[in-house]
């Protein structure tokens, strides 16, 4: 731990002390565990950061942490940021209340905000039930990840486990946060694209914690919105070229499923590969549920008639995405957007043009960069 009580009962936090200040004999101060109020010690050598420790066989829950060097490092680093910004944080403070100690804690001009800054993997069980008590006594609770957790898969991609997309936020865009201390730096990665995998697009960008203030983290990003992720086209390239090693039982079904209605996924159009937002929400790829409406309900449908809207499609909920997304309707949107469709009245869309289905593989390949390209601009 990183700030205890003394026996005056007031809070000590030991980043930027000197560490010869709190040890005997230059001390007589006695240090106390805020939760369990037990005494406790002050820790210091060559290779650990300064910090208060219980003593052996202490059943607090603070004394259970674990939490290594880097998670120290970084919280001291994140408590020295916010404190440079005029904020007043709170290292490790007590909410009885609830019991809890997030790593930091700070009052804004409009809100309170417990920053939990996660390195180690913990139970997605306690992740929600941290998230909830927050939010039952109005603290915003703001995860930050371990830049130790970053797994890039490309300029512009992520690898987010199912542990990681816990801790997805919506702005105007998902997004999602690390930082690093030993660079010093963090990392947004910004307009978060599923692709039916644990691969995301994202745009990423990495602040050096001197030019970033709390405020520019939770602000628009200043970037070009574009709903091509850079990558996508060579995504789907790809998809369309190289057999498939691994098929899921999900993907496979859905092979039988456009085999049985004489279609080939290499040669499905090029609309049965878009990048709606929400992607992230849904657990089938995009081509899977796209393909099934091109098939079962655009073709179907006569141009100059109304496009059927099917039911939603199963959302996979977000602990802090608090917007109930409608896929289908982005979708239509984008179709929208192509010229192939026109919303007539709110959420009434009539088709405006037929989408044939390229017949080789080069075909297909142009359509994508065709239609992906016209997307790019709009
Ligand atoms: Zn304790």
């Amino acid at each position: 731990m990183l700030s205890a009580i003394n026996d005056k009962g007031q809070l000590i936090q030991l980043p930027g002390r000197h560490i010869h200040e709190l040890i005997p004999p230059h001390n007589q101060e006695s240090y106390f565990c805020p939760q369990c109020k037990a005494p406790v010690l002050v820790r210091a050598g060559s290779k650990v950061v300064p910090h208060f420790a219980h003593f052996p066989n202490s059943s607090c829950p603070s004394s259970k942490s674990g939490e290594g060097a880097y998670h120290q490092q970084g919280k001291v680093r994140l408590w020295e940021w916010l404190q440079a910004q005029g904020y007043n944080p709170v290292l490790e403070g007590y909410l009885p209340e609830i019991g809890q100690r997030p790593d930091l804690l700070l009052q804004t001009k409009s809100r309170r905000i417990a920053i939990e800054y996660q390195c180690a993997r913990i139970s997605e069980k306690e992740i929600a039930k941290r998230t909830r008590q927050y939010n039952e006594i109005g603290i915003f609770p703001f995860w930050i990840l371990g830049g130790n957790r970053v797994v890039r898969k490309g300029s512009g991609l992520l690898q987010l486990t199912a542990f990681e997309r816990n801790f997805i936020y919506h702005y105007r865009d998902y997004r999602i946060h690390f930082f690093d201390p030993v660079t010093d730096q963090m990392m947004i990665g910004y307009h978060l694209q599923g692709s039916g995998s644990n691969l995301v697009f994202s745009i990423i960008r990495y602040f050096p914690l001197a030019v970033i203030s709390l405020k520019n983290v939770f602000a628009e990003p200043n970037l070009l919105l574009n709903d091509m992720p850079a990558g996508w086209k060579s995504f789907v390239k790809k998809r369309r070229t190289r057999p498939l090693g691994h098929t899921s039982p999900q993907e496979k079904s859905w092979r039988q499923y456009l085999y049985a209605k004489s279609y080939h996924p290499s040669l499905l159009p090029s609309i049965t590969y878009l990048p709606v937002p929400s992607q992230i929400q849904l657990t089938e790829p995009p081509w899977i549920w796209q393909s099934r409406y091109y098939l079962d309900t655009f073709l179907k449908t006569p141009v100059g008639g109304l496009l059927p809207i099917k039911p939603a499609k199963m959302i996979v909920p977000l602990l802090h995405v608090h917007v109930n997304p409608n896929p289908l309707q982005e979708y239509l949107t984008m179709l929208c957007r192509l010229g192939l469709a026109e919303e007539v009245s709110s959420g009434v869309y009539r088709k405006r043009q037929e989408v044939k289905a390229p017949l080789t593989i080069e075909e297909a390949i142009k359509q994508d960069e065709i239609i992906f390209n016209s997307l790019k601009s709009g």
